[in-house]
């Protein structure tokens, strides 16, 4: 038996984790951070005696595997389940990137259990220190997004409090910024109030709907929203969906040299959208955007804590298309950026 002196908790994180970046069933994901959080707040002696017992699966949310796990990690003993994963799934997802990767500081979209995402704040919040970032944007959805519960201007008001106080806990230089997905609608403007939108850091605008219009009011609509003093940065600009378990999508038609133009004279970034599914803008596009003079932002776009590792993807991507670091905006330090999403917006 190999050893482990990790403790249960970190077994069962790092378990969720590995399972997330392979993008696995979010239900058994789930289960193990369930776990984690229900042994979280008890004591050593508490859990060995539950251990002893066979009692773990008494406790809330704690089930059989998630048990069996707790179980070993209590003996010092490797976790079986964790091993069998850290064999599959931790190598690199990919061959390239790595170089960018290492430039980044941050990342500029992701998703909390207050939207459509799996894990509370606080806990994308941890795994990104884990992944060393300076900083983390949280982005969940707005109103207009009902699917993935959007947040009212009230709901995000009430956010912003959990992030201070997420940041008040925490030590070191790490800081969770406030920040938006923001549905454009079909006339180009925002989905929220202009009064939340001055509130946030960094605020992502997104087609959400209707992605199959026209390519000329598509054009308009786009180029309205990167127009709006409060965009920063262009989400996965066409949309499509190449792979996974969503089924695929085409990408939406508009004038991609004006949109981009648009993007570079108001200094707005465009998305390289990392998602193993997104893959957007597409190559082409991407080289487009390149040649127009664009500012760029490689965005995990995670929905759970592993898949803020998705990054590397996008990396491998800018690489290919031989974007120089300093015109993607994560490889800055934080107060460049927030300066740039600040004042570039006029
Ligand atoms: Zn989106
Ligand atoms: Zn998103």
């Amino acid at each position: 038996m190999t050893g482990y002196d990790g403790g249960p908790v970190a077994a069962l994180r790092r378990i969720a984790f590995l399972l997330e970046r392979a993008r696995e069933d979010t239900y058994k994901v789930k289960a193990f951070r369930g776990a984690a959080a229900t042994i979280l707040p008890m004591g050593d002696d508490e859990l060995a005696r539950a251990v002893e017992e066979r009692t773990l699966t008494d406790l809330p949310g704690v089930g059989a595997s998630s048990a069996k796990v707790i179980a070993s990690a209590v003996r010092g003993e490797l976790p079986e389940r964790l091993a069998a994963l850290e064999a599959e799934h931790a190598g690199p997802l990919t061959d390239g990137g790595a170089e960018v990767r290492a430039a980044l500081r941050g990342d500029l979209h992701s998703h909390s259990d207050w939207s459509d995402g799996g894990s509370p704040i606080e806990e994308m919040a941890m795994t990104a220190i884990e992944l060393g970032h300076d900083y983390l944007v949280l982005t969940d959805h707005s109103p207009r997004l009902k699917v993935a519960r959007g947040l009212s201007a009230e709901r995000l008001a009430r956010q912003l409090d959990v992030v201070a106080a997420v940041n008040d806990h925490l030590a070191g230089d790490f800081t969770l910024l406030r920040g938006i997905e923001v549905d454009i609608l079909d006339d180009g403007s925002l989905d929220q109030t202009e009064e939340m939108l001055d509130r946030l850091d960094v605020r992502v605008a997104s087609v959400h709907s209707k992605l199959a219009m026209d390519a000329a009011p598509m054009t308009r609509r786009m180029i309205g929203a990167v127009r709006d003093r409060h965009t920063n940065v262009l989400g996965h600009c066409t949309g499509r969906l190449v792979t996974g378990g969503r089924g695929t999508r085409g990408q939406s038609q508009f004038d991609a040299r004006a949109v981009f133009e648009a993007c570079a004279e108001n200094e707005v970034a465009v998305e390289i959208n990392s998602r193993p599914e997104r893959r957007d803008p597409p190559s082409d596009l991407l080289a487009l955007a390149r040649d127009a003079g664009c500012l760029f932002a490689i965005d995990s776009d995670a929905h759970a804590p592993g898949q803020l590792d998705f990054q590397v993807l996008g990396c491998e991507r800018a690489e290919e298309a031989g974007i120089d670091p300093d015109r993607i905006v994560n490889t800055w330090p934080r107060e460049r950026l927030l300066e740039w999403a600040r004042s570039s917006r006029g």
